[in-house]
């Protein structure tokens, strides 16, 4: 049985449950499902809580990958440079658009995409970029523009994972939330993710007025005028009972960060005892809102034992990710082989994610680096 989730979605729904049931109801009750007035509310809700200008509240995160990609009339062939650690979504889309992915390496620090093998990486036919803020924290979104204004490229943030946080500019010293830097950026409101709504649900957002325009017009099946196609597009919406719920959980998302960085503090003061780990470090210029806990274990430490020692124990870990990109069998390429991302190779050899979430107590994150230490040390 387990004790300690990796989320706990109940726990949190339950102390909201008034807000979310009410706003829910009433869209039940006006049947508004679709486009409803939610939507809207919640876009500009978003839209000033990001200090963009437009938000495009969408179907799912793919999906906003997806529009955003469409959106820049990219041809067959062009070639959008992204990690080659991350989730699949984020090279699926390019893949789909019959764009060719170019993956690069990463920090071992920060797991977040390396500037200089990007740079390393362009070639004439890059068109594109797609910077992953993985776990939570900004990738160096600053080094990344410098680059992509240098060979024009464009850039599509993939801040899924760390909608909130925010990238102090080491030049200007300015603060601005990621996501916001590049042309256009992509968030997704699965469940589990810091922003998540009681189902699928995403959006992209730009503060570039005729790229809104045909992010909107893309996902709605190319459709400006009702029945007149003007583009090819795709069916992509957020539901309004999704927007309504999103709209009260958009409040509390300052709070639930809070939260989070307080248990990755915990982790981190505890496992500062262990050469056996080391606990995930958070580049100087960017917040980090913990998505992800994740920690890398010595070569010493049986990575698959402490999984099952914790599970003995009732406690939940995960392995984000198992795979790199280059490996996955849908994704073979002759360009790639076994040994080309030494950093991301060994991630996914050696890390380890941790419950995190907006309902962690002392008490688990006490039992947690106990149960942890007591395995790594023996
Ligand atoms: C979750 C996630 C996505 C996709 O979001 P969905 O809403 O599940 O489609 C894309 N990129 C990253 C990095 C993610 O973590």
């Amino acid at each position: 049985m387990i004790k300690y989730p990796m989320v706990d979605l109940v726990g949190q729904y339950k102390k909201i449950k008034p807000e979310v049931d009410a706003a829910m109801m009433e869209v039940i009750e006006t049947a508004s499902f679709i486009k409803g007035s939610a939507v809207k509310q919640f876009q500009e809700h978003l839209e000033t809580y990001l200090n963009v200008k437009h938000v495009i509240p969408c179907g799912n995160g793919t999906d906003a990958l997806q529009l955003a990609l469409m959106s820049l009339d990219l041809q067959p062939g062009d070639e959008v440079i992204t990690t080659s650690f991350t989730f699949i979504a984020t090279a699926e889309v390019i893949a789909l658009l019959k764009l060719t992915p170019v993956l690069v390496d990463v920090l071992p620090e920060t797991y977040n995409i390396d500037p200089e093998a990007v740079e390393r990486a362009v070639t004439s036919k890059t068109k594109a970029i797609i910077p992953v803020h993985l776990f939570g924290q900004s990738a160096n979104i600053h080094a990344i523009l410098n680059i992509a204004e240098k060979h024009n490229l464009y850039i599509v943030e993939d801040t899924a994972q760390a909608i909130g946080a925010d990238f102090t500019c080491p030049e200007s010293g300015n603060t601005k939330k990621i996501g916001t830097f590049g042309h256009i950026g992509c968030t997704s409101f699965f469940p589990s993710k810091n922003l998540g709504a009681y189902g699928d649900g995403g959006a992209a957002f730009t503060n570039d007025d005729a790229l809104a325009e045909k992010l909107r017009v893309l996902a709605n099946h190319g459709m400006k005028v009702r029945y007149y196609h003007d583009m090819v597009g795709i069916n992509s919406r957020l539901d309004t009972i999704q927007a309504a719920i999103l709209n009260i959980k958009l409040g509390y998302l300052d709070e639930y960060a809070k939260s989070r960085q307080e248990a990755a503090t915990y982790y981190n003061k505890a496992f500062a005892a262990t050469n056996k780990i080391k606990t995930p470090v958070t580049a100087s210029f960017t917040t980090h809102v913990f998505h992800q806990y994740t920690m890398v274990l010595a070569d010493t430490v049986d990575r698959a034992g402490l999984q099952k020692y914790l599970s003995e124990k009732g406690i939940a870990s995960a392995v984000y990710y198992p795979v790199p990109l280059h490996l996955q069998k849908a994704y073979r390429d002759p360009r790639y082989s076994k040994g080309d991302f030494p950093v991301t190779e060994h991630l996914s050899n050696h890390v380890l994610s941790l419950p995190i979430h907006t309902e962690m107590t002392v008490e688990m994150l006490k039992e947690i680096t106990n149960a942890v230490l007591e395995y790594v040390e023996n």
